[in-house]
């Protein structure tokens, strides 16, 4: 099976057997019946044990290419890498453009526990990867959909002795699949596309290094930012859609921003399958699908407000990646971006209704 359509309608199901469902419904359980000469088999407890999340995190991994740990969060899986990685005195590299609590996370905690971080503007060019233990790319960054080579950075990066993640979160594993570039991890919000209906907070590790893995499910075990139950069989069941999903939402994109492309009254226009944009050559050579988010500049908060309010179609919410477009002003959750700087995320809605909401909004703004 090859075709993504296929891949994701089937990704982790079980041997089908007459009379169960296509996928078993969650379990609910926080301790199991044990053997009572035995003890315990396969499931125990429910902080490290969980047939529903196994079942989700085989889905994942069969489209990551690798074995995966589902936290609680995107955060939470981040986090989990950083701490679990690395020790006082290392070095990490983050992302300068990158998802901004990492970077409060890295001057906070890791600080504090005398881990330096050093940071990269995700296009490059990227300083010496000596001494540096982890390097964390994020690709295309969020929110402004710088792309890296994937392949390039790890080879350096590995030359130097330093372990690569990705945070694989805006494109997902149908969109690029970094392990096969070259990546020891992958990191993600499930948050977002991945489960697409903006219903749940979800967070994954990926990676085909049994060390690693080790480390990864004993903090998630010891440390127990674990994903609930019923949010991993609802993440499960929205994975069947991901490729039609990605497909509207990447079609919708393109319709976007070729409309924002010819408008004057919008600057700084970013979507990484546009022919002109500063992304797009390395997002041809390595990604398999361009994501649907564009963002641009309307100037001020003001303008963006006016935009916001005029249109009926695009709703003001922050996160990225589900059914329904949304616009997010990012400056207003205090990272470091311009007061007008929008990041848009195109739903599943019809093409031709999008452009004539945005361009009625447009005008009307
Ligand atoms: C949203 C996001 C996160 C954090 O994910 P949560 O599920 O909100 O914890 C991390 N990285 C990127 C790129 C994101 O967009």
């Amino acid at each position: 099976m090859t075709g993504d359509g296929t891949r994701v309608v089937h990704a982790g199901l079980p041997t089908p057997v007459p009379g169960r469902p296509f996928l078993p419904g969650p379990v609910f359980a926080a301790p199991y019946h044990l053997d009572p000469v035995e003890g315990a088999g396969e499931d125990g407890y429910g902080r490290p044990d969980n047939p529903t999340r196994r079942a989700l995190e085989a889905a994942i991994g069969e489209l990551e290419g690798g074995a995966v740990r589902a936290f609680a969060s995107g955060q939470a899986a981040i986090t989990a890498l950083l701490l679990s990685v690395l020790r006082p005195g290392d070095t990490v590299m983050l992302p300068a453009d990158g998802y901004f609590t990492v970077r409060a996370f890295a001057e906070g905690t890791l600080r504090e526990l005398g881990v330096g971080t050093v940071l990269a503007p995700t296009s490059g060019p990227y300083p010496s990867f000596e001494g540096v233990r982890l390097v964390l790319l994020e690709t295309p960054a969020n929110p402004g959909l710088d792309v890296c080579d994937v392949r390039a950075v790890a080879a350096d990066a590995h030359a130097a002795g330093a372990l690569v993640a990705v945070d694989n979160t805006t494109a997902t594993p149908l969109g690029q699949r970094p392990l096969d570039l070259g990546a020891d991890l992958v990191v993600a919000s499930g948050t977002k596309a991945l489960t697409g209906h903006s219903d749940l907070l979800l967070g994954y590790l990926a990676t085909r290094d049994d060390e690693l893995l080790h480390r990864a499910t004993t903090w998630r075990a010891q440390t127990g930012g674990i994903p609930g139950a019923f949010d991993c069989w609802l993440a499960h069941r929205s994975l069947a859609t991901l490729d039609l999903r990605l497909a509207r939402q990447s079609a919708n994109a393109a319709a976007v921003a070729g409309l924002l492309a010819g408008r004057d009254d919008v600057t700084g226009l970013r979507w990484p399958g546009l022919e002109t944009d500063p992304s797009y050559a390395r997002a041809r050579a390595q990604m398999r699908r361009i994501p649907g988010i564009v963002s641009f500049d309307l100037g001020d908060a003001e303008r963006v407000a006016r935009f916001l309010t005029a249109s009926a179609l695009v709703f003001a919410a922050t996160s990225f990646g589900g059914l329904h477009t949304t616009a997010d002003r990012r400056a207003q959750w205090g990272d470091d971006t311009a007061p007008g700087f929008v990041r848009l995320s195109c739903g599943i809605e019809d093409a031709a209704d999008l452009l004539a909401d945005l361009t009625a909004a447009l005008d009307e703004a």
